[in-house]
């Protein structure tokens, strides 16, 4: 590029409106078919499986605690996540979903991207059963 063309260029971008928006003071709503966070239903959940079967990230796994009762725990890793939506494809029950509001995902540690869904006391219930495993091993 010759010398007075740049700046022509130069000159009128300085009289012109910045491309560039000025995020996170000012945001745009999300396009509605964006894939963000997965939801979970936990009433319409029959325990199938299919959902973390398929998953290609291994990133959800389906935790029962009474198929009965239909209790589940949906444990989601968000930092495995590749938001390909084919868990949400396999479910033939419209359990999941994709947010298309739910996109600011970032964090500094791992911790916030592990989410575990179902009913307050059956999360409760898996949240203390990770925290304190029970082992089959003798005490030695
Ligand atoms: S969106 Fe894809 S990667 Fe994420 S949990 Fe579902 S199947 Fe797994
Ligand atoms: S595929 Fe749907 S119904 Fe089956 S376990 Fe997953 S969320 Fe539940």
């Amino acid at each position: 590029m010759k010398f007075g063309a740049m700046l022509g260029d130069i000159t009128r971008s300085l009289f012109r409106k910045p491309f560039t928006e000025k995020y996170p003071f000012e945001k745009h709503a999300a396009p509605d078919r964006l894939r963000g966070q997965l939801t979970y239903h936990p009433e319409k959940c029959t325990g199938c499986g299919l959902c973390n079967k398929d998953c290609p990230s291994d990133a959800i796994e389906l935790i029962t605690i009474d198929k009965k009762a239909k209790r589940f725990v949906l444990r989601y890793d968000m930092a495995r996540c590749t938001f390909c939506a084919q868990c949400v494809q396999n479910c033939r029950f419209e359990c999941l979903g994709m947010s298309h509001d739910q996109w600011e995902l970032a964090a500094l540690t791992r911790e916030p991207f592990t989410v575990y869904y179902g009913k307050d006391e059956d999360v409760q219930t898996i949240v203390e059963r990770f925290a304190h495993p029970k082992t089959d091993e003798p005490a030695q």
